[in-house]
């Protein structure tokens, strides 16, 4: 059943800035059909007969009237898309980290924390989780990504320094304590370790437990659009959230999420913004009598490589538009001990140069918007390559964008 996770109705405040969102989605020419006619909700049941918008909707929205914060500076982060161009999210000085932190307190002044999330190139949860330390008031490392070369330096630099707290995307994190585990890194001072970005891996509760066996997760979800959403601490199940008070998100028949922004402050006009992501309303096993969301994963056109957001048939048809490639697929391998790879495959024409391949990587990885990053940190997790055949269902004879190996 469609449902709002609150326990509360709206404010005034939070029906005043919905008020505001709808004017500002009205002033979009080509969204103003969908909005001419909608009423601002004053109550739960109002807002669920608000439409919804999309990825697309809220791009054509921001440039169409790039919005401006009323105090500190206006920062703009990528959220990711394909090699055409960057999609965008704005967010005031301080990134409202502030209610994040009434909240969540996954750290405290007495920790040590290790900011490994990738830094730079408009991503957002580098500097989104210096903000959040301001408030914790801990002593901080700024890290940021790590080639393989560097773990064990750095690793033997965190023990001696007696880090407490490290945080980044999942995929990162499996790198780091999966090498650390092989390598017999022990970090008994680490007590916690934080995630954004992706779902928490289960692999990484295995190399914990041998290699920091005092450590113990703490989550925030959200996107560059909406910023934190939802929090959880390690007596939650890890896929499960609890919402900030002024995040409102919706769970509609489809199991698809919405979101709705409340706080007078925020910057990007969300309102009944889907994301592609699925979830339910559950009770969490904290026993934390507020509502929680279990986030299912994606259900659209994005996947998530290395904690980037790719968009696939967006970036195939971008490959397809390079000269000398007819059609291109992409296989994403997964193996068991991280360390994913994009393979592309390309269906080159007649008059294809002999170099297409490189021709396509140097592409991928010049464009510096979304996966591109990741590629240049490591040159082996991308590879393109010329074929006779693309991977299809032999039953259906159906050739799709994406495999997954
Ligand atoms: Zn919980």
């Amino acid at each position: 059943m469609s449902k709002f996770v609150t326990g509360t109705e709206l404010t005034g405040e939070h029906a005043a800035k919905i008020a505001r969102t709808l004017d500002a989605l009205r002033d979009v020419p080509s969204l103003r059909a969908r909005y001419d006619g909608v009423a601002p909700p004053a109550t739960l049941a109002e807002l669920e007969a608000v439409p919804q918008m999309d990825k697309n909707d809220l791009q054509v929205a921001l440039s169409h009237r790039p919005p401006r914060a009323a105090h500190g500076a206006t920062w703009v982060f990528q959220s990711g898309g394909s090699t055409g161009a960057p999609q965008v999210g704005y967010a005031p000085t301080g990134l409202y980290m502030s209610r994040v932190y009434e909240q969540w307190k996954a750290l405290t002044p007495d920790d040590v924390f290790v900011n490994g999330w990738s830094a730079g190139k408009m991503w957002g949860a580098h500097f989104l989780v210096n903000a959040y330390v301001d408030h914790a008031r801990c002593v901080a490392m700024n890290l940021g990504a790590m080639v393989k070369e560097e773990y064990d330096p750095w690793l033997e630099f965190f023990a001696n320094r007696k880090v407490t707290a490290f945080g980044g995307t999942p995929s990162v994190l499996r790198l780091v304590f999966g090498h650390a585990r092989e390598a017999g890194v022990k970090l008994p001072d680490l007590r916690k370790v934080l995630f954004l970005g992706e779902a928490w891996d289960p692999q990484l509760d295995e190399d914990l437990a041998i290699v920091a066996p005092n450590a113990r997760r703490w989550g925030m979800f959200g996107s560059t659009e909406t910023w934190v959403v939802a929090t959880n601490t390690p007596e939650c199940a890890a896929d499960t959230w609890h919402p900030i008070p002024t995040q409102l998100v919706h769970v509609g028949d489809d199991e698809m999420l919405d979101f709705t922004c409340l706080a007078d402050d925020v910057l990007n006009p969300v309102l009944r913004y889907r994301t592609g992501d699925a979830g339910r309303v559950v009770a969490c096993p904290c026993g934390h009598d507020g509502p929680a969301v279990q986030v299912l994963g994606r259900r659209d056109n994005l996947i998530k490589f290395r904690g980037h957001l790719v968009n696939v048939p967006d970036l195939v048809a971008d490959l397809a538009a390079q000269p000398g490639v007819a059609r291109a697929q992409l296989v994403v391998h997964e193996p068991a001990d991280g360390g994913s790879v994009l393979e592309v495959l390309l269906l080159t024409t007649a008059d294809a140069s002999p170099r297409v391949a490189e021709d396509v990587r140097g592409h991928i990885v010049g464009s510096g918007f979304g996966p591109s990053i990741v590629f240049q940190r490591n040159p082996q997790s991308l590879q393109v390559r010329v074929v006779d055949a693309l991977h299809g269902n032999a039953r259906t004879g159906k050739i799709p964008d994406l495999v997954r190996r």
